[in-house]
């Protein structure tokens, strides 16, 4: 199998990398070898891979930044197609609208958008992802989300086909899209519709959006961003920090004192740690506020189960 993965990304001239540690590859800085790794550089590599992966039963995983994963100490048994630099391309495509591949990260298109003076993607460039990874998730911050601006996207699916859908058909909802219900599927590109804006005040709103982050967020610990998704009538950050858990620590995974919002791998923590200390923080926020919190990121490798309700 492993040949035979080596010869097509030979063919289409990707990069083939095999036991990559994933510690390396997500902002977490967590996770055990990942066995194969593969820079997507086009559709045509992506859809031979994916026939590939379909006939053969190859698990894989879609990754941009992997600023939303939380990856097993014991890696992951399967193929990570990376979209990252090599399928980044970014182009205006008239009326006011940008299209991204799904490589590009989310502060690059903000700033692309910036420079054909177009507003409307501020408020996301400080979030640490790719397009692809942001439509998946639907990201959004300050009262502004993905599905404010996107009209559409095209993608493969796990035959390798390729199929565009409008927003409406994207399903985007808090922290959920299509592409979180069809994992097997691979966003290509993005379509979004900006609108004229004058350039100083895009780039002071970027600042200002970029300034607010430094001052409230943890940005100098490895983290994954939010822990827990935000439940109905609350926020997960204020309930964890009035059941006094702010600082709790298990191994070198803590509960950020800074904001208690975030898990940060404060030394060297391991999934087992996060993971230990995310069940505590529900078990303990459940019990006190009665909220049941989820969780935001995404587990790569990690068997159903390890994260189970008690
Ligand atoms: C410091 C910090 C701050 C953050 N702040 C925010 C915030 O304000 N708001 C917010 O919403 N999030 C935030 N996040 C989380 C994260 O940055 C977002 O969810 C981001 O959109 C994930 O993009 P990514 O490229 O890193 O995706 P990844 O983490 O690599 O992947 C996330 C999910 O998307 C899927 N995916 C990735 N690319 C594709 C693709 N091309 N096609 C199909 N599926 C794909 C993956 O399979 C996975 O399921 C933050 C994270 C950090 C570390």
């Amino acid at each position: 199998m492993k040949e035979q993965l080596q010869q097509i990304c030979t063919e289409y001239a990707m990069t083939f990398l095999t036991d990559v540690p994933l510690s390396s590859h997500t902002t977490f800085h967590i996770g055990g070898n990942a066995d194969f790794w593969i820079e997507i550089n086009s559709i045509q590599g992506m859809r031979q891979l994916l026939q590939f992966c379909k006939k053969q039963k190859v698990p894989y995983f879609v990754m941009g930044r992997g600023s939303n994963i939380l990856a097993s100490d014991d890696g992951y048994r399967g193929v990570i197609l990376h979209l990252g630099n090599d399928f980044s391309e970014m182009q205006t495509a008239g009326q006011n609208k940008i299209l991204c591949q799904s490589g590009v990260m989310l502060s690059n298109a903000a700033k692309f958008a910036a420079d054909q003076n177009l507003t409307g993607m501020e408020a996301l460039s400080g979030i640490p992802g790719t397009i692809g990874g942001a439509l998946c998730m639907n990201a959004g911050a300050y009262d502004s989300e993905m599905k404010d601006i996107v009209i559409s996207c095209e993608y493969l699916d796990e035959n390798g086909e390729e199929h565009v859908l409008n927003s409406e058909e994207l399903h985007l909802g808090y922290r959920h899209s299509f592409f979180t219900d069809h994992p097997d599927c691979i966003v290509t590109s993005v379509m979004m519709q900006l609108h004229p804006g004058d350039p100083d005040q895009i780039s002071e709103k970027i600042a200002e959006y970029a300034s607010r982050r430094k001052e409230k967020q943890p940005l100098n610990f490895p983290s994954a961003g939010s822990t827990f998704k935000r439940p109905k009538g609350g926020y997960a950050s204020q309930l964890i920090d009035e059941c006094g858990l702010k600082g709790y620590q298990i191994g070198g995974a803590q509960v950020s004192e800074k904001h208690a919002g975030f898990v940060i791998n404060q030394n060297h923590a391991t999934c087992a740690d996060v993971l230990q200390l995310c069940r505590d923080v529900r078990n303990i926020v459940l019990a006190k506020k009665g909220y049941l919190l989820e969780l935001e990121p995404v587990l790569l490798g990690v068997q159903a189960g390890e994260f189970s309700c008690s």
